[in-house]
């Protein structure tokens, strides 16, 4: 009596349980769970009848609007893969992605029309065919490019055809590109077994119930909304979907829709932290905010408690289709003074419920590192929740895979409680005069100072140490920041840390970010390496 296991099977049940519970929120918009499942069931029988056939690649191009949620149902039901594409490429880039995963049919909001148009004229023939998304709370009418419109693609599909359900639970389910934080994006392939078990995991850890309405701040483009899109609906939960990511408009959904639980990365904590006073809004239920995608320093994860949101720290990675790990509360941390427990919170800590183990190994031996805190090797997983490898890429597959581990690139260590901290991404810690400097614990550093923003540490090249750390400062807003010197940040720096790790110049201004809020240490490198003796 096996069954394949597949995340579709989420939405069916909750349309047989709560049909008429709201599913997703858009603006003037609202759909029932049986008003989901029958708009899905079109757009799968519609990608059908257009020539979609099982295993090919259906690409969307879309901010966080119900039509990308029905993708997420409605493609995998045609049998199809979805490829959810970064809506802050540029055409060249969207256009790579469109090749590499030989798309079949593009579906785009026409606020993206415009870099549509440009990257399928770069395209060779067979383009995909597309179908165009007209959403009323989009700012502009954006750009039609000649495809159908969704509505009206909607139509020529059948919400009494079923869809078809994987007939193996290996069967790949999406194509999510990697941010490109660190090179090129890779093509990370997932399967329906892993999409519905790392949903399952993440609904337990999050504490996602029926009653559960979560904001989408987390852009459900990303390594497919962190499974998110999946878990919500696991549990008949509502999804509030949000065009703009901004403070007004989250404080403003929080309140309005009665929003339990959010996902963002440690970059929209910072904003929503230091917001206008205006623009915040009181809102009486327990908002519970899981954040990950990079560190959380716990200056960030204080202020925000401060705030009434409750912080669940969540280490991930697109190859694991989000969450890989989580930082488990445990029994007493309530009664310990805020600021010793947002120190426990903002590491990284152990495997999330349905990966078999995470763990941080020597790479030259692959055996576990002492659990002393100190020693460094690199974060490694194993189980069914890590993907099945990059699409057309099997030299990068198999050495992310060597030893039958998943290698992350990132360095960390065990703790004597068994629960592991990322120190750094292998390619952004700073080894100065043989000694690693964490980046991380600089910027944990650095986000303490009442007068700081956001940071980030990167290795500036130097003639006697080799590399030494150098900061880049976002100073907060108001009197406090604009007085804030370079001395002074070194100084902070040099009381709190060892001399070697303290930042031996600073420069101030905006950092530059990814789509997901992540900063962007290489380009700040290539700024100190333009700038020459900068700082
Ligand atoms: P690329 O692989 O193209 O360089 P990327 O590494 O940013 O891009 P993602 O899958 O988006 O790809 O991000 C995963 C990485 O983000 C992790 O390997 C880690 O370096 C960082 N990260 C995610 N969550 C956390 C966290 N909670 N703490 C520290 N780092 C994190």
């Amino acid at each position: 009596n096996h069954v394949p296991l597949t995340p579709l099977s989420f939405l069916l049940r909750s349309a047989r349980v709560y049909p008429n519970r709201v599913a997703v929120i858009h603006g003037a918009r609202r759909f029932a769970y049986a008003e989901m499942l029958a708009r899905c069931r079109r757009l799968a029988s519609a990608l059908a009848a257009a020539g979609i056939e099982p295993g090919d690649t259906v690409s969307v191009l879309a901010p966080n609007i119900p039509e990308m949620l029905e993708a997420h149902y409605g493609v995998p039901m045609a049998g199809a893969v979805l490829n959810t594409i970064n809506i802050r490429l540029d055409a060249p880039a969207v256009g790579f992605i469109l090749r590499h995963s030989s798309a079949r049919a593009l579906v785009v909001d026409r606020e993206w029309g415009a870099v549509a148009r440009a990257a399928l004229a770069e395209m060779p023939e067979p383009k995909p065919f597309v179908v165009e998304i007209a959403d009323p709370e989009a700012p502009t009418a954006g750009e039609a490019i000649g495809g159908t419109e969704y509505e009206a693609f909607l139509a020529t599909g059948d919400a009494a055809t079923p869809g078809r359900m994987p007939a193996d639970e290996w069967e790949s389910i999406a194509l999510s590109y990697t941010s490109g934080t660190t090179g090129d994006p890779k093509g990370v392939v997932t399967h329906h077994r892993g999409a519905y078990l790392n949903a399952c995991g993440n609904a337990l850890a999050f504490g996602l119930s029926p009653e559960s309405v979560y904001l989408w701040t987390l852009p459900m483009f990303h390594c497919n909304g962190w499974t998110y899109t999946w878990a919500v609906t696991l549990q008949g939960g509502t999804h509030v979907c949000l065009r703009r990511v901004e403070p007004a408009a989250i404080f403003a959904a929080v309140a309005e829709h009665g929003v339990t639980h959010m996902c963002a990365a440690p970059v929209v904590l910072t904003m929503l932290i230091h917001a206008p006073a205006e623009q915040r809004q009181a809102f009486s239920q327990t908002c519970r905010i899981a954040t990950g995608g990079a560190a959380p320093p716990s200056a960030v994860i204080a202020r925000m408690e401060g705030l009434g949101f409750a912080v669940t720290h969540l280490y991930g990675l697109t190859e694991c289709y989000g969450p890989a790990t989580i930082c488990m509360p445990q029994p007493g941390l309530d009664a310990l003074p805020l600021e010793e427990r947002a120190a426990f919170m903002a590491r990284q800590g152990v495997n999330h419920p349905t990966l078999e183990e995470a763990a941080v190994l020597d790479p030259d031996t692959m055996r576990p590192v002492p659990a002393d805190g100190v020693t460094l090797g690199e974060v490694m997983l194993r189980g069914n929740t890590v993907m099945k490898g990059y699409l057309r890429n099997p030299a990068a597959t198999e050495a992310a895979f060597a030893g039958g581990w998943f290698h992350t690139g990132d360095l960390g260590v065990t703790h004597p409680d068994g629960y592991i901290e990322v120190k750094d991404r292998a390619k952004d810690i700073v080894i100065s005069g043989g000694e690693n400097v964490s980046t991380l614990e600089v910027e944990e550093v650095l986000y303490a100072h009442p007068a700081i923003m956001e940071a980030a540490v990167v290795a500036r090249p130097d003639p006697k140490w080799g590399e030494v750390p150098h900061a880049f400062v976002t100073p907060s807003p108001g009197a406090a920041g604009a007085a804030l010197t370079e001395a002074e940040v070194v100084a902070w720096c040099r009381a709190r840390l060892a001399g070697f790790k303290a930042p031996k110049g600073v420069t101030f201004g905006p950092l530059p970010k990814t789509s997901t809020g992540k900063i962007q240490k290489y380009e700040l490198r290539q700024r100190l390496h333009d700038g020459g003796a900068e700082g």
